[in-house]
């Protein structure tokens, strides 16, 4: 999706060259009031589950919008008011029902092809899951069985991995349909 209106004064936007503090830079501006349209990634809250009252097996679940069966982190988008931790803990109780117990950061990563930054947690949480209608299906995996994509989240997970002494495998990306 991008941007064809100026969101302060509704004049089509054009790409503009500005000088800027890294140069002289193109990107879509409004020529009647100079409002800018960035572009900056995106925050997103990403969370390895572990499931304490399941043997400490992760869950990764599957986005009801994707057509290839592949499974992956609990994330979602920040709110305005709350901290990041905060959000990831809501978002996991929104999206799977679990109660959360601790919060802990993993890491920050890249996601460029979604113009993403992802904040990612280790979130242990406990109690019956039932999911949010965006989310298809869950699956509960022993850490050693989890495989990692090569981007983003993915990468995420394997720091988690090493830090409980399992060597991450990845897998490739993206994933084939299956
Ligand atoms: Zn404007």
């Amino acid at each position: 999706m991008t941007f064809r209106y100026c969101p302060a004064c509704a004049t089509p936007l054009q790409l503009l060259v500005r000088d800027e503090d890294s140069g002289p830079k193109e990107r879509l501006r409004c020529p009647a009031c100079d409002w800018t349209h960035w572009n900056n990634p995106t925050p997103v809250l990403a969370a390895v589950v572990e499931c304490a009252d399941q043997g400490g097996r992760i869950l990764l679940a599957r986005n009801a919008a994707w057509t290839h069966r592949m499974f992956a982190l609990i994330t979602g988008f920040m709110e305005a008011g709350e901290t990041p931790t905060e959000g990831i803990a809501r978002e996991v109780t929104e999206e799977t029902s679990l109660a959360v117990d601790a919060v802990t950061l993993i890491g920050v990563y890249d996601f460029q092809r979604m113009n993403q930054v992802i904040i990612a947690y280790h979130v242990v949480a406990h109690g019956e899951v039932t999911l949010s209608p965006e989310l298809a299906e869950y699956k509960l995996f022993a850490p050693e069985e989890v495989r990692c994509w090569p981007a983003g989240t993915g990468h995420a997970m394997a720091d988690w991995l090493r830090s409980r002494g399992h060597e991450p495998v990845y897998v490739e990306w993206p994933p084939r349909a299956t």
